[in-house]
């Protein structure tokens, strides 16, 4: 039987399968083949069974090197509602910083070059114009994330010092990022001040000690205790630290840049606030409410930010060229007239219930399908990404049921679609959001449904 098993120049002469040799080369399309011949050859001596048909291993070894062609990212589309999915890639990115991305990373540039003097210069100078015009700060300095800003900030100031901390405030942000353990990896150790649910500043002042490092502020990111409670003010721990001669740092996490009001929702700490605050340190992400780019970004008082620049970890936790580039040209639509709107985060915040609900019900009246019932629904989305955790955004969607179909199937069969669309399944049917789905996908959306609903 096992002599049945066809020779691998065979496979390699069938046209599925020779496509992939340009793609590919021949050692990988072989590896592939071989990998089915061997998973065959162990069946058949297994269970004894008959050798499949040329055709079933040919659709095998095809199966196994189109895997391989996708193990890179595949984009989604988002209608979770959740508009920084860390899952799904946080912020997408706006034309402006694509085109500067894609400017910059096509050729050379002054990312170390001094163009004034012909000498070397420093990457990390490339972005002080536009944040102290965005933020107000004096200085600032980019990582790889805020993760990597807070590291950076403890390892300068508080290896082997003592760093004071509100009880309310020791977060775990996810994806293991836990403020003690962190602290402990620098070499600093917590001081934990006040209750669960009150912290007064004397709570401070009362652990201060010729070993204290640092104040260190942190957004309740994905948290909120409610009820009776109390925080210390952003200005009054500035103050205190000014006092006592060591610096504040506030962990902001969103880094929100403008009043978030002006969409419904709730006030968010911005950092021009921190800032005049007259916190030393302020770190925040760029792929949160800043709508831009993976990095961390600290800003803050000039003789600070240098001791950060000379410190050594500071070339492990660099970000290359498109970053900043990217970065730039979104931190220049702050600053352009009607920039903001061209962010997607606040293109897809800004976007009005009756833009969404007509959208809604186009896509309604354009699947007609016999055994799914469509329904436009009112959805509440959030903003994702650790950022305004208890907050709502109201949404609209599309709501699908297709009995006897049970949601998470129809649910797997919109992930299976190229491109996949990741949804939400619910008790009895699956949820699409609009308001995370880019109007010009809409076609493609219906596309994928009715995808879906046929498979
Ligand atoms: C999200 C968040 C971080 C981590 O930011 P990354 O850019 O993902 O590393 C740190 N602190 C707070 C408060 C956050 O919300």
């Amino acid at each position: 039987m096992l002599r049945d098993l066809p020779a691998v120049n065979g496979f390699l002469a069938e046209p599925r399968i020779a496509g992939f040799l340009a793609s590919f080369g021949s050692t990988a399309v072989k590896a592939a083949v071989d990998g089915v011949l061997e998973a065959t050859r162990r069946a058949a001596l297994g269970g004894g069974g008959a050798i499949p048909p040329f055709e079933t291993l040919v659709a095998a070894v095809e199966g196994r090197l189109l895997r391989a062609q996708t193990q890179g990212l595949i984009e989604v589309i988002n209608a979770t509602g959740i508009l920084l999915h860390t899952n799904l890639g946080r912020a997408p990115l706006a034309d402006e910083a694509l085109d500067a991305m894609r400017r910059i990373g096509h050729g050379y540039s002054n990312l170390e070059f001094d163009l004034d003097s012909g000498a070397r210069g420093s990457r990390y100078e490339r972005l002080g114009t536009l944040l102290r015009a965005t933020t107000g700060a004096d200085d600032s300095l980019v990582v790889n994330n805020c993760a990597a800003a807070i590291l950076l900030i403890l390892d300068t100031f508080a290896k082997g010092r003592e760093v004071v901390v509100a009880r309310n405030q020791l977060i775990e942000i996810g994806g293991g990022f836990r403020l003690p353990d962190v602290l402990a990896r620098s070499g600093a150790t917590l001081v934990e001040v006040g209750a669960t649910n009150r912290v007064y500043l004397r709570d401070f002042e009362r652990a201060l000690t010729a070993q204290t490092a640092l104040l260190l502020r942190s957004h309740p990111s994905n948290y909120r205790i409610d009820g009776f409670t109390a925080e210390v003010a952003g200005a009054d721990l500035a103050a205190l630290a000014r006092r006592a001669g060591v610096p504040s740092v506030e962990d902001l996490g969103g880094g929100v840049l403008v009043d978030l009001e002006t969409y419904g929702l709730p006030h968010e700490r911005t950092v021009q606030e921190a800032v005049a605050d007259g916190i030393d340190l302020i770190a925040f992400s760029g792929d949160k409410l800043l709508g831009g780019l993976q990095a961390g970004i600290i800003v803050g008082k000039r003789a600070r930010i240098a001791r950060m620049r000379a410190n050594p970890l500071l070339r492990a936790l660099r970000v290359d060229k498109t970053t900043i580039a990217g970065l730039a040209a979104t931190l220049q639509l702050y600053l352009s007239a009607d920039g903001i709107a061209r962010i997607p985060f606040y293109a897809m915040l800004g976007a009005s219930i009756a833009s969404l609900r007509e959208r809604a019900e186009r896509l309604c009246a354009s699947i007609e399908f016999p055994a799914a019932r469509l329904t436009v629904v009112e959805t509440a989305g959030r903003a994702g990404g650790g950022s305004l955790p208890v907050t709502a955004i109201p949404s609209i969607g599309l709501a699908i049921e297709a009995v006897p179909r049970n949601p998470n199937a129809i649910a797997a069969a919109l992930r299976a679609h190229r491109p996949p669309v990741i949804a939400r399944a619910l008790d009895r049917s699956v949820v699409l959001d609009l308001r995370t789905v880019p109007p010009d996908r809409d076609a493609e959306l219906a596309a994928s449904i009715r995808a879906a609903l046929t498979r």
